[in-house]
């Protein structure tokens, strides 16, 4: 991988508390991006209020902070981000690549993939309710350092929501606008976004075609005894900070890293010293040991 110049993020949504789940792509993100000597920034999704937890914001800041996972630069907030993503969308309508759809959750009711309907325009008297990205044809892929070599197919895809009916941004199109932004160039998180990953790839290319390529990794996910994965929705327990050296070691070991039981991180970790241990987490980060497949895991 090249590393001239890395950028990389770690982007909670602020619905609940740090778990183990996301705890590893914050660890993995950061190891990977100090390793390369280069930035990491953090970018708090506070982009669907309904979805929200009070304090989640603030709670999850304190957290990486308390496990040693300090950020470079301000964090920044989608909450903040809407003229920029209102400017994409105004830009991907004028360029003809996104529509507006009236399309009501019962028409799509079954659904899996969105059906076209309002693709080629909308008939008079219908207002768009949403806006969508038109997917173009054709096989969307790139090589993934994790999960090797991906593609997805433009009819498995569909045309996705870039601004919802209930009048939020959604997720895809916020962050390919910040992405793009921040300049960010590497990408580290979990397994469970890898579909939204050849959305955002064409995303990223409609807005800002001079960008650099990101490099993907996606995490294996963790899931518990049942193959569900581990997510605030499945109660995944927080992480506590004051169990932070342990939950760290055990982070590195899940995702392969070596350092992980040398006995002198085991020395760091029961002296508590977070520091020390990511120090040389990050030192020794070889992104080809995470393995690929899903993690079952109890918390
Ligand atoms: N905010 C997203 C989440 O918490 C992650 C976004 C990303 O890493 O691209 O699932
Ligand atoms: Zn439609």
């Amino acid at each position: 991988m090249e590393y001239a110049g890395y950028v990389g993020r770690f982007a909670p949504s602020p619905t609940g508390r740090l778990h183990m789940g996301s705890m590893l792509s914050a660890v993995a993100s950061w190891c990977d991006a100090r390793h390369a000597g280069g930035t990491w920034y953090v970018r708090m999704e506070d982009l669907d209020p309904p979805r929200e937890v009070a304090g989640a914001a603030s709670d999850i800041l304190r957290t990486l902070d308390a496990f040693g996972l300090h950020w470079d630069g301000p964090v920044m907030y989608q909450s903040g981000r809407h003229e920029a993503y209102a400017e994409a969308l105004s830009q991907l309508l004028d360029e003809g690549r996104a529509f507006g759809c009236a399309c009501t959750r019962k028409l799509l009711a079954g659904a899996t993939v969105y059906p076209g309907h309002c693709r080629s325009g909308l008939r008079a008297g219908q207002t768009p309710r949403s806006y969508r990205y038109g997917m173009s044809s054709g096989v969307h892929g790139w090589q993934d350092a994790v999960q090797g070599g991906q593609s997805f197919v433009a009819e498995e895809l569909g045309d996705f929501v870039i601004k919802r009916a209930d009048g939020h941004w959604a997720y895809q199109l916020a962050v390919v606008v910040d992405d793009v932004a921040q300049g960010i160039n590497a990408v580290v998180r979990g397994a469970d976004l890898l579909d939204s990953t050849p959305r955002q790839i064409a995303l990223r290319q409609a807005l800002a075609p001079a960008a650099p390529a990101i490099s993907w990794a996606h995490l294996p996910i963790l899931v518990n005894a049942d193959g569900q994965k581990l997510s605030k929705q499945t109660l995944a327990t927080p992480v506590e900070a004051d169990k932070a050296p342990d939950i760290l070691v055990a982070c590195l070991s899940l995702l392969g890293q070596r350092c992980a039981h040398e006995e002198k991180v085991l020395e760091m970790m029961q002296g508590g010293d977070v520091t020390g241990i990511l120090a040389a987490a990050a030192q020794g980060w070889e992104m080809a040991r995470v393995p690929a497949a899903p993690i079952h895991s109890q918390g």
